[in-house]
């Protein structure tokens, strides 16, 4: 089976334990205003225009984003990294865009990273149907989910869908008993205030337990601004400076007084 991708990473050390090969997959049902991968919210394979200055000489480049593979051709692409994923009790992240919009692709490259062994990720939005997850399900160590807002309205406000779907999908997760780790993007003049996250910790307070009683708190980064002048789509953020440390760390205690271990990412 093929799937679309647009990157594969190795040695990534940001989506979960160890050292990581992080595949991105290309598509998400989101449209987030602070995605710093806008190349990944089209499902399909994108032409751009790249220019490229080589000895003072500027050269138009047609580019593409995203290609198809075979799960069978990723995996004996990550396997090439079993040694660093064991030594430093690592293993593969699925992220994107969103992985879960293609699963069949996704738990067949799974399977086969399972039958190895090999410690398995899933980074997503979670809105997508629940069937989705079960195909994934069996194959799956952990999952990064975020919680964006516990308000659906200011939910689509921000990301153009409503978040029904991902709050009903986060407690099914935790009812099937799967390690689950919540990230929290957190966005200035978006969901960086205290109605935001207070919501969200008395969403997640009743579901705390064996399984999930992790946060990771991801502040808004830059990183992802000069792709949307390179793929020419409108930054939203545009000025939007990162948040500082100082006003991190209160979210982060007012979190772990609920009782969670919590992250800065
Ligand atoms: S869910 Fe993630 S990949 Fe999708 S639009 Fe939002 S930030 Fe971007």
């Amino acid at each position: 089976m093929e799937g679309i991708i647009f990157n594969i990473k190795k040695f990534a050390i940001h989506d979960g334990p160890g050292i990581r090969t992080s595949v991105f997959f290309k598509g998400c049902s989101l449209k987030c205003r602070w995605c710093h991968n806008p190349e990944s919210i089209n499902p399909k394979i994108e032409t751009y225009i790249s220019t490229e200055k080589i000895s003072n000489k500027v050269f138009k480049i047609k580019k593409e984003i995203g290609y198809k593979i075979e799960a069978e051709k990723l995996y004996k692409e990550i396997i090439k990294e079993k040694l660093f994923m064991e030594e430093s009790n690592g293993g593969v992240t699925l992220t994107g865009g969103e992985p879960l919009l293609q699963a069949h692709f996704a738990a067949q490259f799974l399977q086969l990273c399972k039958k190895d062994d090999i410690h398995t990720v899933i980074d997503t939005a979670g809105n997508v149907p629940f069937e989705n997850i079960k195909l994934i399900l069996p194959y799956s160590d952990l999952f990064l989910y975020d919680i964006k807002f516990f308000d659906s309205e200011e939910h689509r406000k921000y990301t153009g869908v409503n978040n029904n779907l991902i709050l009903n999908n986060f407690k099914r997760i935790v009812e099937n008993k799967k390690k689950i780790i919540v990230r929290i993007p957190l966005i200035p003049f978006i969901n960086m205030n205290i109605i935001a996250m207070k919501q969200i910790r008395e969403f997640l307070i009743p579901l705390k337990g064996e399984n999930f009683h992790e946060i990771e708190l991801l502040p808004y980064h830059h990183t992802g601004n000069s792709k949307y002048s390179k793929f020419d789509i409108e930054n939203k953020m545009e000025g939007v400076k990162e948040p500082d440390i100082k006003e991190i760390i209160p979210i982060k205690d007012f979190f772990k007084k609920a009782g969670f271990n919590v992250t800065i990412n």
